[in-house]
Formats: C-alpha cells, sequence, structure tokens
C-alpha cells in the first residue's frame, strides 16, 4: 500500500470505532471496500488474533486442517473423473440426510440433474421459445446461468453471504456443485439448497404471474424459510417448544425485541426494536438504518447489539433482549469464546451487559416476533435512526395488542 498506510490501523478512526471510508473507498476496489467496510469494529480496543478460516468456528481443529490438505492435494494424486465421482456421490448423501423439507431437497436434486424447464431445456425439446432469462433478460437461461451468473441469483447470494467460485474449465454444471458443497458447512448446504430453491420459485412466479420479486424481498424470503427450518430442528434437538407467541416479561422487567431486514440492491439494511413492559405497553420503537451490512448474520447481530445499547440508553436495569436470530442468540448465549465473523459484535453486547442488573436473550419464532418485524415499513422511509416514544406506529400499536390478547 502506498500513502503512508501500511497497517490496517491506519484505516480505523479508533475515537469514533469507525473505518476512515474515505480512505479506504481510495486505497481499495469498490468491492474490496464494501468488503472491508461490511467488517464490524469492536468498541473497546482488542488485541489482535489469528482466525482459521477453513472452519466456520473460527478456530482450527485437526479436522478441519486434514480436511484442506485432503482437498489440496486431492485433485493432483486422484484423476479429476474421480474424484469428482466421490464429490458427487457424497452431495447426494449430504442432501438426502439435511433436515429439509423433502419438496425442497427433490427440487435441488433436479436442479443438480437439469432436469428443469429451463429455457434451454425447453428450446432443446424444438419447444419454440425465447431461450433468453426470465429474470434478468440478458442471457440465454441455461441452469448454470440462472443459479450462478444471473444478475438476479448474484445480488441475492451475495445479500446472503453465499460466496460462490466460478466453474473451472474441466467442471461440469454437477462436478462444480458437487465441490462448492464438499467445502461448506451443514448450514451453508441448506442455505444453498434453500436459496436455489427461492430463485427457481421466483422465476416460476415472474413466468406465470408475471410478478418479479427484488432480489432484497427474496432475501427476506429465504431468510424467513431458514429461521423456521432452524426452528423446527431446534425443536425436534431439544424436544421441547420454543416460545411461539410473544409473552410479556414479570413485572419490572421490559423486553425488547429486535429483528433486521436487508436491502442487498442499496447495501443497506434497517435495525428495528420494540420495547414493552410486562403489560405489554409499548415503552419505545425505533428503526435504524446501517450502510454497507449486506450479510444477514451481521446485521441480526447489530440489530441485536442496538436492542441492548438502546434499553441502556433509555436506563432501563432489568431487561429481556428477544429476536428469531437464532445463530445470534446461540452465539450470545454460549459460554466459550467464538471466532466467528460476528464476534467483535458479540463481545461488544458482552461489555454492554455491564450496565444491567439482569439481562437475558431468548429466542423467539418469527409470529412471536412480529411487532419487530412489521417495523420494517416503517424504517425502510428513513435514512436516518428514528424513535418513536408515544407516537408508535399505528401497525405496531395494532401487532403489540394482539399480543397482549394472545398471552392471556
Ligand atoms: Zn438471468
Amino acid at each position: 500500500m502506498d500513502s503512508g498506510h501500511s497497517l490496517v490501523a491506519d484505516l480505523i478512526e479508533h475515537n469514533l470505532h469507525q473505518w476512515k471510508e474515505s480512505t479506504v473507498r481510495r486505497l481499495f476496489s469498490e468491492d474490496q471496500a464494501l468488503h472491508i467496510l461490511n467488517m464490524p469494529i469492536p468498541s473497546v480496543d482488542t488485541p489482535d488474533k489469528i482466525i482459521w478460516r477453513a472452519d466456520r468456528s473460527g478456530s482450527y481443529s485437526v479436522r478441519s486442517g486434514y480436511r484442506l490438505l485432503i482437498g489440496a492435494t486431492e485433485g493432483i494424486s486422484t484423476s479429476p473423473a474421480s474424484h469428482y465421482e466421490d464429490e458427487i456421490k457424497s452431495l447426494y448423501r449430504s442432501l438426502w440426510s439435511l433436515p429439509l423439507p423433502q419438496k425442497i431437497k427433490i427440487a435441488f436434486w433436479r436442479f443438480t440433474k437439469n432436469f428443469i424447464p429451463t429455457s434451454v431445456n425447453l428450446s432443446n425439446r424444438r419447444m419454440n421459445i425465447n431461450t433468453s432469462c426470465t429474470l434478468c433478460n440478458l442471457e440465454v437461461e441455461s441452469v448454470e446461468h440462472l443459479f450462478l451468473s444471473c444478475p438476479f441469483s448474484h445480488h441475492v447470494l451475495a445479500g446472503l453471504g453465499v460466496d460462490l467460485p466460478l466453474i473451472t474449465a474441466d467442471q461440469n454444471w454437477l462436478q462444480w456443485l458437487a465441490s462448492v458443497f464438499k467445502k461448506l458447512s451443514c448450514y451453508q448446504r441448506k442455505l444453498l439448497i434453500v436459496s436455489f430453491w427461492a430463485i427457481w420459485f421466483m422465476q416460476n412466479k415472474k413466468k406465470h404471474e408475471g410478478t418479479q420479486e427484488s432480489a432484497w424481498q427474496t432475501i427476506n424470503f429465504i431468510s424467513t424459510q431458514m429461521r423456521e427450518f432452524e426452528a423446527v430442528a431446534v425443536r425436534v434437538d431439544r424436544r421441547q417448544k420454543p416460545l411461539s407467541r410473544w409473552m410479556p416479561p414479570r413485572s419490572g422487567t421490559i423486553k425488547a425485541n429486535f429483528d433486521a431486514s436487508i436491502d442487498a440492491t442499496r447495501h443497506s439494511s434497517v435495525a428495528r426494536i420494540v420495547i414493552r413492559n410486562s403489560e405489554g405497553l409499548i415503552m419505545g420503537a425505533c428503526t435504524f438504518p446501517f450502510l454497507h451490512v449486506s450479510n444477514v448474520e451481521m446485521v441480526e447481530a447489530r440489530a441485536c447489539e442496538k436492542a441492548v445499547s438502546l434499553c441502556k440508553d433509555l436506563g432501563f436495569r432489568n431487561v429481556v433482549i428477544e429476536g428469531d436470530a437464532l445463530t445470534v442468540i446461540n452465539k450470545i448465549n454460549k459460554i466459550e469464546r467464538d471466532n466467528s465473523e460476528i464476534w467483535a459484535l458479540v463481545a461488544n453486547i458482552h461489555l454492554l451487559k455491564r450496565n444491567f442488573e439482569s439481562i437475558t436473550f431468548n429466542y423467539v419464532n418469527r409470529l412471536g416476533n412480529n411487532a419487530a418485524h412489521i417495523l420494517a415499513k416503517e424504517g425502510r422511509l428513513f435514512s436516518f435512526p428514528k424513535i418513536w416514544i408515544e407516537d408508535t406506529p399505528p401497525k405496531v400499536e395494532e401487532v403489540a395488542q394482539k399480543d397482549i390478547n394472545q398471552s392471556t
């Protein structure tokens, strides 16, 4: 790097705990700058540490090291064809064992086999139709285009933090999918399957109904589906019902519900928080826009952090923080330290806990989080943080009243 910047620390405004945005933008390409600005900075100075990228937890394990090593040498030690055969076998083994609805797994299986009526497939069957992509109208609609190079799918996958490599010259579609699948964690595999299924669903919707959902609507749709599937998995795991409706906190305690949504096309997102007392009455509601954040988990963690700091600023001492972001809640409640991408935010949240007499973090499903969710529409109207203390939007009041009725 030139211009006197040689350390990452030189790119950080330490007093404000922010990136020096203009410097970052000047020194890096637009894509790289967005990636950098997307990284959270801890609000207290924390020592640097080394993170192991080959494992989702960020910590080194012999297993992940071995896998990385095998991955690196496999192409050399075995013939490419037989090595793909093994990967394809394990792709299907893994697909059928994943805890997802059967219809989605069957849809994904059809994608892998290219058994879907894309425009190209239809035209190959001598049907006289336009072969251009239903979603973007820019290129020929092959299975590879639809899921990999279509700008629509690209926006959706990027917004969800799914980073896919390009197909190499020696790979076909299935071989490429199998090699990608091998490198993903269980959660990432589910996310990829649900995303492809949703993209195909949107293609069908446009083709047959003529309506096109935006990339961010699709991202929200996928995130909601994933949460529901994860909640089912937790229910099966723990053999106990998670909270499926909003319940008031006990007397003397307030409850803050948080939620978040992403606008991938504008690289922006919004956090929403609704605070209620033990009688279910709204004590405050707010929306916070964030720029540059386009990863679902990161936005949810930021929304949770905002909920905690808002409760602190409003002077509440006994609080329950609740949201439908299962991964975030699990990470906060985990005792051991984590090295995942959102660790800086989780660490901040732990520091903020000192300001309270009691604070707990609860998972609730999407229905129980409706008051915060419904604020989405309001939040998108403002490009600045907006706080309602007395004049809460009527829609939110309505949901809060419903929550009270259902909890008694
Ligand atoms: Zn397209």
